[in-house]
């Protein structure tokens, strides 16, 4: 099929709420694409943060089929081991207590909203289920997690809207200035990704951890963007020096496959009992032996190049000292550009993916999400799209 042909088919098939690159992708390998003509791309996106391992990783691929040939799905009412092992690498690993699985990062904020409610509950009683979340935030496309986000563009049309959620700045006077005795929670992101790659100030954060811990709020991790090795750590909450009551991810966990969930820390293990919670695919083994296999992959050694890996890039991309970007931040492999000039970041963005390099936008930003098993040889190609395309 042609490329004129597959946009006639979409535009006439398909609800068009998202709008897409001019380039239908067809395969890929490592940290390269390809679309149906053969063309390459170098891929800094990773689908959105999600194939966090590259394509076509062996042990992913055969962690996948291993398990597709054996059991795809049996539902929650029974056991399957990739469930309770991917379970426990994930507390061995980050030092929470229990987990529960999704689909999606919003299914995934869902629970944590859920488990932050019912802990109020249990403990106060009614009157005490507001979330405060915080101005700029992302955290999801569902009713309420539209609503948790912080952004007032992501409020219309959809009304009425569930109420329980108020917004502060990021900071502590911003965060007790919507303070009250209704609130259970903050959910934050510790890295704001979807509007625009803003890491999260450590005093502040330390700080909140505190008043939390003294309100008896829960501190709720958003980490569906920054976890599962993004930053360089297998969590971000593990390079800030705090220990959430609970967190969220989705995105990277199973390498390309739609899966999320959420940890609990040990005073909240209990909280969300039989027939309190649940999801029909949630924890679907196909996913979980993908996550496995992505955890393995993922080890400290490539958690250590994770960062390293990061800052080359942000090096890299400073020293060019192109007149239509800025400064970079970030971190780990999850990098916000600067633009400056006169084209926005969409016309950028389009610019680099015409040439043979995929890139995300971010607010007013670019973003790039690469593959966290990107070869250097892959960086050098992307970097070099990146100057040749956008010095003219
Ligand atoms: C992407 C994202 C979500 C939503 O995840 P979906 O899988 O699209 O539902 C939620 N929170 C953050 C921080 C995200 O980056």
């Amino acid at each position: 099929m042609t490329l004129e042909e597959l946009k006639g088919l979409d535009s006439q098939y398909v609800m068009q709420t998202y709008s897409r690159f001019p380039v239908a992708i067809d395969h890929g390998k490592g940290a390269t694409v390809y679309d149906a003509e053969g063309k390459s791309y170098i891929d800094f996106t990773s689908g959105i943060g999600v194939t966090s391992v590259g394509y076509g990783n062996e042990k992913w691929l055969a962690a996948v089929t291993e398990q597709a040939a054996k059991l795809a799905h049996i539902s929650n009412l029974f056991y399957a081991e990739p469930y309770a092992k991917l379970a426990k690498e994930l507390c061995e690993r980050s030092g929470m207590a229990n987990a529960f699985f999704a689909n999606s990062g919003a299914e995934a904020n869902e629970g944590l909203i859920k488990l932050a409610r019912k802990y109020s509950f249990d403990k106060y009683g009614k009157g005490r289920g507001t979330i405060v979340t915080l101005r700029n935030s992302f955290h999801g496309r569902s009713s309420a997690t539209l609503t948790a986000t912080g952004q007032d563009v992501f409020h219309n049309y959809f009304f009425p809207f569930p109420e329980g959620f108020r917004y502060g700045e990021a900071t502590m006077d911003g965060v007790e200035a919507v303070a009250g005795h209704d609130v259970c929670a903050v959910l934050l992101e510790l890295v704001q990704g979807e509007s625009g790659v803003y890491p999260m100030d450590k005093a502040f954060v330390h700080d909140l951890a505190v008043l939390c811990a003294e309100r008896d709020w829960l501190l709720l991790v958003d980490e569906v963007q920054t976890g599962v090795g993004r930053t360089g750590t297998l969590f971000a909450f593990q390079q800030y020096g705090i220990l959430p009551d609970a967190v969220s991810f989705a995105k990277g966990i199973a390498g390309g496959l739609p899966f999320g969930g959420f940890l609990a820390s040990e005073k909240c293990r209990e909280v969300l009992t039989a027939g309190t919670h649940g999801s029909t695919f949630g924890g679907n083994p196909i996913g979980a032996a993908a996550g496995l296999a992505v955890l393995d992959i993922l080890n400290e050694e490539a958690l250590g190049e994770v960062k390293e890996k990061g800052s080359y890039l942000r090096n890299a991309i400073e020293a060019m000292e192109l007149p239509c970007l800025g400064e970079t931040r970030g971190l780990g492999m999850m990098i916000g550009i600067e633009v400056k000039g006169e084209r926005t970041n969409k016309e950028l963005a389009s610019l680099l993916v015409q040439h043979g390099l995929l890139v995300l936008t971010a607010g007013p930003a670019l973003r790039l999400l690469p593959p966290l098993t990107i070869t250097r040889d892959e960086m050098e190609q992307g970097l070099a799209i990146l100057r040749q395309t956008l010095s003219e």
